[in-house]
């Protein structure tokens, strides 16, 4: 019998979900070896209720209702996988995860927006709630990547993360470094596993891939400074797809 996956999206963009729709050329590979028996945005028939292999799951986490489902996932899967920055960092709606919702709702909808209460709170990553097994970060995730941590997994392996910043994959590139060239990019304290995909089109990076472990601040402050940047710029990049885990990162000091 082959293994059970889920594939699920919370608060998010669904691009997870669509990078692995668009793994066209792989994708007979992916359902010789697995069943993929409950994946809303890919299916309307799903099996809702038996165990399950892996959970691939997207979206961060805003309501009660979103934990529920999240925990009831859990439950049922030996294998938890956040899938993108949202489910491992909290992602874009985490951004302004300390302000005052009231607050918030005014600043996108106007004084005439929407009244009444909501059922939505602080976007929050997975790991608030449940234990995740692994992270695959991205904004959207690498289709290369999640199919490598696929095969992994399905071999019986632990998938190995780059656990280093986008700059080692630049210099592998052998790129020019925008921050020499007075652009402010994240690339020193980004995790790695995109390539360096925006430094090789000449674009800073945004950190889309969250802090990577251990992030050298005071070593790039010095580098910004020379450059008349501050770090307050690259945190600003970071906090917009990881705002929860820079927080913590802060408070640890
Ligand atoms: S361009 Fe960015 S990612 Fe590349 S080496 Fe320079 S700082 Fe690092
Ligand atoms: S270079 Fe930075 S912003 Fe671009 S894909 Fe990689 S981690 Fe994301």
């Amino acid at each position: 019998m082959k293994p059970k996956i889920g594939i699920y999206g919370f608060s998010g963009c669904w691009g997870e979900q669509i990078v692995i729709l668009n793994c066209e050329d792989e994708l007979l590979d992916i359902f010789g070896a697995v069943d993929i028996v409950d994946f809303l945005g890919g299916s309307s028939v799903n099996d809702t209720e038996s165990r399950l292999l892996i959970a691939f799951v997207e979206g961060s986490i805003a309501n009660a209702r979103e934990e529920a489902s999240l925990r009831k996932i859990r439950e049922r899967t030996d294998l938890l996988i956040a899938c993108g920055s949202c489910a491992c960092f909290g992602g874009v709606a985490a951004m302004d995860a300390r302000a005052p919702r009231a607050e918030v709702i005014k600043q996108v909808y106007g004084m005439n927006g929407p009244a009444g209460s909501w059922d939505i709170g602080p976007h929050r990553p997975l790991s608030d709630f449940v234990k995740v097994d692994l992270c695959i970060p991205g904004c959207p995730i690498e289709k290369t990547e999640f199919l490598r941590v696929v095969s992994s997994l399905l071999n019986g392996d632990a998938p190995v993360m780059p656990e280093y910043p986008v700059c080692v994959e630049c210099k592998m590139k052998e790129n020019e470094c925008l921050l020499l060239r007075g652009l402010p990019c994240a690339g020193p304290v980004t995790r790695a596993g995109c390539d360096a995909r925006c430094p090789s089109y000449n674009i800073a990076c945004v950190g889309c891939r969250g802090p990577v472990e251990e992030a050298n601040m005071s070593s790039l402050e010095n580098v910004l400074q020379q450059k008349k940047f501050t770090l307050d710029e690259i945190k600003r990049k970071l906090r917009t797809f990881a705002a929860p885990v820079m927080d913590k990162m802060e408070n640890r000091g």
